[in-house]
């Protein structure tokens, strides 16, 4: 995930839009629409559309969000709960899927393996009691399997060389997941920091230890955080488009040594069995600073960390009090009332463990032959509009579009589910066991297959999924591809019965979206085939950028809480840029049809962004979501356009007005 960026200056001939703050209602907050409000659509086309959902769906126990993905994602789930549960259903793929589902609810074995396990693994980590005894730890399995680790490695895709794959050299985790809250915590990074400390307590005290004792760790693994973040890139830095540049810094084994003379990283990567001629190291600025870290003075500090990572991991999968803490945390923490029912937590962890075989048995038996043919079609039909708009955008010198044009042409183009997977007929998984034997075995397998198997070869670009059953779809920069998988083909999305115009407002738009991808600040940095080259005209590139910093400046104007907090444009930059041009496209679709019903289509597009969340949610979603607020991704995006205006007849004065020169929409 490495970008390159040209430092840009702004251009004159832009004028900043003038928005003080946003004029809509931030209704993607639980109990923001009521009854009583109901703005005409000219004013807040979201709201409007979507008003009754709005103001009557509800949170089921146990989830912060409702939307029109979880819709689409429990009439799955409710699939999948069948085929789990199914006798009659016989075969390898039904038989671990099967077995994964009954030791997942099996409280009794479950309370009864308890902590022993994680017991065993802590002793062992107790006993260390030196800086060379830690380096030894991280070269076990234990540390490996279990990630116990202050550093991270794991399978990438060379920048300059996206058809192998490469070894990825990383910063270990941290417990508050940004490295800012580090630096000023805000009341997102207090709540993450209270759910975790909180569950590590518990965790320490089952396993014996006091309430000072698990404090002291605490205290101690956080300093030691606090230390290395310090260091560390921040969220808003790794999503920046910069970060493409700034992550790659490619070296060899003997360079890392140099570069890690204290830490032993290189050593650590050996025993492991860990090499690849092509290695990636994402951030020097930590190994350095790890480096100097990594004393005797810190070894306490270091310890503790671990300890916490260890413990803290385990809380989700030893027994049922564990568990049901676990819930309690995640409700304070989320603001959710009640719990997911068991039985529907088992399918989501037989989902995420098994979505080789659970993608199979569910397109056996949901996904017909005829939905991925329709969504090929429509994929085609959105491919060949944006080669003419490509085509015509004036802004871009001959050459750039060219090679924007070629990009387009290149791009892979994949639909619902792959025609190969990996082969995991040897995965095995001991009915007879307990849920932590299935755990590691489970591990062991994935490692082998996802990591050394891969490792030094080159990249299968036909296994490019194994998890179909997620109403998702995504762009994948490193091979110039866009995937939209069979889990998106339904809801509000997609159904066959939907009128054409629907469908454009559905699906349609989620393809134009991914296809923009290939366009937008990142993507723009990768050429047709998945490398990192540079492949616009400077100029071009510059007024690209500064169009992407109009689009920043505008979403930074916003307010986007009740308490008139400020977005941060930055973050939503290539999000946004891909919805305007996803609505563009479409929009050029359209227009080559007679009697299209553009109501309809602009109708679809909101209703496929419908979300309402706790509180605590929007806070952090405000913090780590790239995407825009849904209620912006509709009334933020429509109104960058000539045709929205103009056929519902908007005017200066109404909500969703938006003056021509104050619009930001990159393409
Ligand atoms: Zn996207």
């Amino acid at each position: 995930m490495t970008r390159l960026i040209i430092a840009l200056l702004a251009i004159a001939v832009f004028i900043t839009p003038s928005y003080a703050e946003s004029p809509w209602l931030n209704s993607n907050i639980k109990g923001a629409v009521t009854d009583g409000y109901t703005p005409s659509l000219k004013d807040d086309f979201y709201v409007h559309v979507n008003h009754e959902w709005l103001s009557t769906a509800q949170l089921r126990p146990g989830y912060s969000r409702n939307s029109a993905f979880n819709e689409l994602q429990d009439i799955i789930d409710a699939r999948l709960k069948a085929i789990m549960t199914d006798p009659t259903l016989s075969g390898h793929d039904a038989e671990l899927v099967k077995t994964l589902y009954s030791l997942w609810l099996d409280w009794d074995s479950r309370n009864e393996a308890g902590l022993s396990e994680l017991k065993g693994l802590v002793q062992t980590l107790e006993k260390v009691d030196s800086l060379d005894g830690l380096s030894r730890y991280f070269m076990t399995e234990d540390s490996f399997y279990h990630d116990v680790n202050i550093s991270d490695f794991g399978l990438g895709r060379d920048n300059k060389d996206s058809e192998s794959y490469n070894l990825e050299l990383a910063a270990g985790s941290l417990s508050l997941g940004d490295a800012a809250e580090y630096r000023q915590m805000t009341p997102n990074g207090e709540r993450t920091k209270k759910m975790h400390d909180s569950i590590v307590t518990y965790m320490f005290r089952r396993l014996g230890y006091s309430e000072e004792e698990a404090a002291k760790y605490l205290a101690s693994a956080f300093a030691f955080e606090k230390a290395i973040a310090e260091h560390m890139m921040t969220l808003e830095e790794l999503y920046s488009p910069d970060a493409i540049d700034k992550m790659y810094n490619p070296l060899t084994m003997d360079e890392l040594r140099e570069k890690s003379p204290v830490y032993p990283f290189a050593d650590i990567l050996e025993a492991h069995s860990a090499y690849s001629d092509l290695m990636n190291l994402q951030e020097p600025e930590w190994l350095k600073a790890l480096n100097e870290l990594y004393t005797e003075e810190n070894f306490a500090g270091i310890k503790a960390y671990l300890l916490c990572k260890l413990v803290g991991g385990y809380i989700t999968i030893t027994d049922e009090p564990a568990y049901r803490e676990y819930q309690k945390l995640s409700r304070e923490r989320y603001g959710t009332t009640g719990n997911k029912p068991d039985d529907e937590l088992a399918v989501d962890f037989v989902h995420g463990r098994l979505s080789g075989p659970v993608s199979r048995l569910y397109l056996a038996k949901h996904v017909p032959e005829q939905a991925k043919k329709d969504v090929e079609e429509i994929i085609r039909e959105t491919v060949k509009y944006y080669k003419a708009m490509l085509g015509s955008e004036s802004w871009l010198s001959e050459s750039t579009r060219a090679k924007a044009v070629e990009k387009l042409d290149a791009m892979r183009l994949n639909a619902a589910y792959p025609d190969k997977w990996v082969d995991d007929s040897e995965l095995e998984i001991d009915p007879e066991g307990s849920l932590i034997d299935a755990l590691n075995a489970l591990k062991k397998f994935s490692v082998q297959k996802y990591f050394y198997d891969r490792l030094n070869t080159k990249v299968d670009h036909d296994l490019w999924i194994s998890d179909v059953v997620v109403a998702n779809s995504y762009y994948r920069p490193s091979e110039n591809s866009i995937n939209i998988i069979a889990g998106i083909l339904g809801g509000d999305f997609y159904t066959p019965e939907m009128s054409y115009e629907e469908k454009l407002g559905g699906i349609g738009m989620v393809i134009g979206h991914e296809v923009s991808h290939a366009f937008d600040t990142n993507g723009a940095q990768f050429d047709k085939t998945g490398n990192v080259a540079k492949w616009w005209t400077d100029e071009d590139y510059k007024k690209f950028q500064a169009r992407a910093d109009r689009l920043i400046k505008y979403f930074d104007a916003m307010t986007v809480t009740p308490e008139g907090t400020k977005y941060n444009g930055s973050l939503v930059q290539t999000e946004s840029i891909a919805d305007m041009a996803g609505i563009k496209a479409m929009l050029g679709i359209a227009e080559g049809r007679e009697g299209f019903d553009y109501d309809k289509f602009f109708r679809n597009y909101a209703r496929i962004w419908k979300l309402i969340n706790t509180r605590e949610r929007n806070d952090m979603i405000l913090k780590v979501d790239v995407h825009a607020l849904p209620y912006l991704r509709v009334n933020a995006i429509l109104q960058q356009y000539e045709k929205f205006h103009s056929y519902y007849g908007i005017k200066k004065g109404d909500g969703m007005y938006l003056a021509p020169e104050h619009r930001v929409a990159v393409w």
